[in-house]
């Protein structure tokens, strides 16, 4: 098979990296070469934000919605192009067939909402002492910067651009080097929507070097991250020498919460989608199973049986349910922590190995895996692990379990399990955490804030608090008299103080 070659994408058409280098795209699943991909590095960021500075005024000037028109257009030609995207993304990262066709199929509602916020966001009319008229406008803030990890490539993208967009902003993509090709697709289909060359731009390279580069860029006005925390805090960092404004959705360690009024099948059931999904690979994964101890028992026997019968595969079938982990890396990180529980005295009730078999001896798989004997200081209870290992730790009341929740360093997702109305509500409001669901886990809506508490990460992603973090305000304070105001004549006026 011929591997296709991708260059960056910068101002409208693709071009190789300045260096010419490239680096390879592997397929987790057998490790087999994807594409080539040019590697940019701080050569190639300064052109990209020199092009997007370059189409800034351009998107800036069109009106809220012209905007929204483009983004319509951007929604049905994602739609049209969402087979071969599905399968491009499982060929990046490993994720089944059936998760990336649910997960992509939702991004078009990303261009339509913010399209839609584009076209119908009012500005205020703030009170003012005096006869004046006072009003804000929200105006973009110029050229922006998006790095963006691995584990959902085109959905965390969408998340960023979509608002961006909207609200009239020129961008640079940093996106992960082992993802970088759904990003690149994404601008030929926003240039045949209608986006100016030069408003979207990609940067595929390494954290280190084009990573770097963006984020101290000094020229780009918001740097916008999702990834693990010590980037976060590295990034931040970094962007704040520029008074650059800082978005992070950064690491987790959710924990799902089951009362004992929840019925065992439906709590394993929870369980196995929260835990398991995309292998765990996900910032809500549900990384700690607190349960009641009087289902205990029955909970851990029964989430045995189920994931000893979820179907690994290869990813690109229709029936397999656990594609691979993402890189060889990933699989050796995952598998240091099941010793470290094991070393620590929690019981390994299942997994906690590769699965056996020719099917798998060349892929990154991993067995989804169960640990009970927990205690919440362990550093498996503690740790983000990004892989499909669940913790389970019995509680016996609210607060214990309240405690256990919020006892780590992050603070992104919970889900509560309970039909108890009021339990339900309490313990959502005690819990410290961006995102809690009742009775569901890892859902998702372009118009509902996402992000994380603690060491979770600053700034929401989506809803109209994402269209206005990518914004600025401006104030224009009107003076509606026509009455001479003279500070310095010599007369007896009444002045005035402020
Ligand atoms: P990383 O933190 O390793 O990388 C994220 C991105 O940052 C990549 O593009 C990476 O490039 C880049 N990067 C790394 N170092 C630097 C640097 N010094 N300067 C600038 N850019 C840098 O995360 P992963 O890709 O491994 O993704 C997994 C992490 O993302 C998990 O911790 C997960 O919890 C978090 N996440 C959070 C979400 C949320 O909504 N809160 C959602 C999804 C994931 P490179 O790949 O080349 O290193």
């Amino acid at each position: 098979m011929t591997v296709k070659h991708w260059g960056l994408s910068i101002d409208g058409g693709y071009r190789p990296a300045k260096s010419g280098r490239s680096f390879s795209v592997e397929n987790p699943k057998d490790g087999s070469i994807v594409a080539e991909v040019a590697e940019g590095d701080a050569a190639d960021i300064e052109v990209a934000v020199t092009a997007a500075e370059r189409a800034f005024p351009v998107w800036a000037a069109l009106t809220g919605a012209e905007r929204a028109d483009i983004m319509h257009r951007t929604a049905e030609l994602l739609r049209r192009r969402l087979p071969e995207l599905v399968t491009i993304e499982i060929d990046q990262i490993g994720r089944p067939r059936r998760e990336m066709a649910a997960q992509l199929a939702r991004l078009p509602e990303w261009f339509s909402y913010f399209g839609a916020v584009a076209r119908t966001h009012e500005d205020t009319v703030p009170p003012f002492a005096g006869e004046y008229l006072n009003y804000t406008r929200r105006v973009p803030l110029g050229v922006v910067g998006h790095v963006t990890p691995w584990n959902h490539p085109l959905l965390i993208l969408t998340k960023k651009v979509a608002p961006s967009l909207a609200a009239g902003n020129a961008m640079v993509v940093k996106p992960s080097e082992l993802a970088p090709i759904t990003p690149l697709l994404l601008g030929e289909i926003l240039k045949e929507a209608g986006v100016p060359d030069g408003v979207y731009n990609v940067v595929p390279g390494f954290g280190a070097t084009a990573g770097l580069a963006l984020s101290s860029h000094p020229r780009i006005r918001k740097l916008d991250l999702t990834g693990g925390t010590e980037t976060g805090k590295a990034v931040a960092s970094i962007a704040g020498r520029n008074l650059v404004k800082m978005a992070a959705e950064l690491g987790g360690k959710a924990a799902v919460i089951v009362f004992p009024d929840t019925d065992v099948q439906r709590a394993v059931a929870a369980t196995l989608f929260a835990s398991f999904i995309a292998s765990g690979q996900t910032c809500v994964q549900g990384a700690r199973l607190l349960v009641h101890r009087s289902m205990h028992d029955q909970v851990v026997a029964e989430l045995v049986r189920r994931a000893a019968e979820i179907r690994l595969g290869d990813p690109q079938i229709e029936t397999t349910q656990m594609g691979p982990l993402v890189s060889k890396k990933q699989r050796d990180l995952v598998q240091r922590y099941v010793h470290i529980g094991i070393e620590e005295g929690a019981h390994l009730a299942f997994g906690g190995e590769p699965p056996q078999g020719s099917a798998f001896a060349s892929g990154f798989y991993m067995l989804p895996t169960i640990f009970t004997n927990v205690t919440p200081r362990m550093r498996i209870a503690q740790e983000e692990i990004f892989g499909p290992v669940v913790c389970v730790m019995p509680f016996d009341t609210e607060e214990e379990a309240l405690t256990a929740a919020n006892g780590t360093e992050f603070g992104l997702a919970t889900s509560i399990w309970t039909r108890d109305i009021a339990r339900a509500h309490r313990v959502a409001h005690a819990l410290q955490c961006g995102i809690t669901w009742i009775n569901d886990h890892h859902r998702i809506d372009p118009a509902s804030p996402w992000g994380g508490f603690k060491m979770s990460g600053i700034g929401r992603e989506n809803g109209l608090v994402a269209y206005e973090e990518y914004t600025q305000i401006q104030n224009i304070i009107v003076n509606l008299s026509d009455t001479l105001f003279d500070w310095y004549a010599d007369d007896d006026q009444a002045k005035r103080y402020s």
